[in-house]
């Protein structure tokens, strides 16, 4: 198992297309400069600010899938608690920055999870140009 979350999963395919039959334009993985860190969200709204990420079930220990390992807990216990800590940490800082953030679990529907963003985009403001 690699340490970090890997890009292109099948969910986040699964969304992307899901979005791309609503009509959605949007950019993928473009990394986003905050003065803490540089985050790369799975689809990027630039014109509405609208970052949305899935979260792999394990690594962001979702909480019906999410069941941490049971052997080496000493090893998985921290490690996964970091990501959900950064996670948390991504989310404040992006909205601190003035983004909207959207997070989806990897079990969700892509279908309702492209419906979620469509409604999210409806109610950000656009801005001319
Ligand atoms: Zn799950």
């Amino acid at each position: 198992m690699r340490a970090n979350p890997r890009r292109d999963t099948k969910p986040e395919i699964a969304l992307r297309s899901a979005l791309h039959r609503r009509g959605l334009r949007f950019r993928k993985d473009l990394p986003i400069r905050l003065p803490e860190r540089v985050v790369r969200p799975d689809v990027v709204f630039t014109r509405q600010r609208l970052a949305v990420f899935v979260d792999g079930c394990f690594w962001h220990c979702c909480p019906i899938h999410g069941n941490a390992p049971k052997t080496n807990t000493g090893y998985w216990g921290p490690k996964l608690q970091r990501n959900v800590d950064r996670d948390h940490a991504v989310n404040e800082q992006l909205r601190a920055a003035g983004w909207t953030v959207l997070r989806a679990w990897e079990h969700e529907q892509p279908q309702e999870v492209a419906k979620s963003v469509e409604g999210a985009l409806r109610d950000l403001p656009t801005p001319a140009s």
